[in-house]
């Protein structure tokens, strides 16, 4: 049988791309069953949940972002609210949106239009890597695609711990010389985790102390890389989208908006050039178009984090407390969050969006 849309990956980038392909012949793949496999602190905007029906899964609000330092403590209230929610609902209700077929299988590789797994060989008119920051059908044809110097590397844990409001820590000298802990609370438990500029994977002894000296015990663990360099979301005919594409953002390590955003957008383009409303080809160019708009403020935040082990501990509180100035914090947000807003109408095709 030949799909309409062959997706590798199962979690937000692929199941966002699925559903707004509902009626169309769509097979999803991915390594493990859906909602399986969390990897994140899952926090994201509630805007962004609400625009595409996910509010179900919400866990907890949080209307305030909380930055502590070595004897400064940064509060930054959102005018629009974050949440922690609940990873597999989410991939659910997205899942259901689509109605897509899956297969339980890992994507080995692809040529042309067929996609190669264990499973046997699948083909379809448009292919999507949705695989997260391995890029498995990417690599295939382009080998030097991921780029080991610009991954970051996270893990964490969910204790029992209430608190309210997103909270990091920066602190080089206590905790981590380069990278950030966290404390994202889902009600009665929080998701409390270390992160690292650098890639690097041995961060359990941090995460430990960090644990001590919240005074929580550990309950399990997980994680992994998240990219922080854009890459290009097409090779050859292969569309990319969220971390197989680079799309999660440096510095904040935020994936979860941009991979809804772009594979949402991604979904609504291939939807009209299967129903012939624009080409294959006006589909690829207006994909790149899309992520190419917000490759400068991509570049800014990768300079930003390239540059922090050079920054001094009171220029980065400086560059804190400058963000936290009511009227710069309200810029910056506004700038933040308006370069990832999804709306209900579909997009119209050839009209830039200034972002
Ligand atoms: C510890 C940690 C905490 C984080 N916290 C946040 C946060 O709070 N907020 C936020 O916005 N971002 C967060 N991120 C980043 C965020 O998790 C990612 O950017 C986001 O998950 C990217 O979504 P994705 O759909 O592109 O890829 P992923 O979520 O990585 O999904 C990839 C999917 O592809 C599947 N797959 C992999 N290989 C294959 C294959 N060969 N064939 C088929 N399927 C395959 C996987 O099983 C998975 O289902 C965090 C990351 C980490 C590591």
């Amino acid at each position: 049988m030949r799909y309409d849309v062959i997706i590798a990956g199962a979690s937000f980038a692929g199941l966002a791309v699925a559903a707004q392909l509902r009626g169309r012949r769509v097979l999803i793949l991915d390594r493990k069953p859906i909602g399986e496999g969390q990897t994140s602190a899952c926090g994201t905007l509630v805007s962004t949940l609400r625009a595409l029906g996910l509010e179900e899964s919400i866990l907890q609000v949080h209307d305030r972002l909380v930055v502590h330092t070595p004897g400064r403590t940064y509060v930054y209230p959102m005018p629009e609210p974050f949440c922690t929610f609940d990873y597999p609902k989410l991939c659910h209700l997205l899942w259901s949106q689509g109605k897509a077929e899956f297969v339980e299988t890992p994507a080995l590789g692809v040529d042309g239009q067929t996609v190669i797994t264990p499973a046997g060989e699948f083909t379809g008119r448009f292919v999507v890597d949705a695989s997260g920051w391995r890029a498995a059908l990417g690599t295939s044809l382009n080998s030097n695609l991921v780029r080991r110097d610009r991954l970051n590397f996270g893990i964490e844990t969910t204790p029992a711990y209430r608190d309210d409001g997103l909270h990091f820590w920066y602190d080089p000298k206590g905790l981590l010389p380069m990278g950030i802990t966290w404390v994202f609370p889902i009600g009665k438990f929080s998701r409390i985790g270390v992160g690292s500029y650098l890639g690097n994977t041995r961060l359990m002894s941090t995460l430990n102390h960090f644990l001590g000296r919240l005074e929580v015990e550990k309950n399990g663990f997980h994680g992994g890389f998240f990219p922080y360099q854009l890459r290009d979301p097409l090779i050859g005919e292969l569309f990319l989208v969220g971390d197989a594409a680079g799309q999660c953002l440096a510095l904040t390590g935020e994936g979860i908006r941009p991979a809804l955003f772009f594979g949402t957008r991604l979904g609504r383009l291939l939807r009209m050039a299967l129903d012939g409303e624009i080409t294959p080809e006006e589909a690829r160019r207006e994909y790149r178009q899309l992520v190419l708009r917000r490759k400068g403020g991509y570049d800014l935040l990768t300079r930003m984090q390239l540059l922090l082990p050079r920054a001094p501990l009171v220029a980065v509180q400086g560059a804190f407390a400058l963000v936290a100035l009511p009227p710069v914090l309200r810029r910056v947000l506004d700038r933040y969050i308006r370069a990832f807003a999804l709306d209900e109408t579909p997009m119209p095709v050839n009209v830039g969006e200034g972002v």
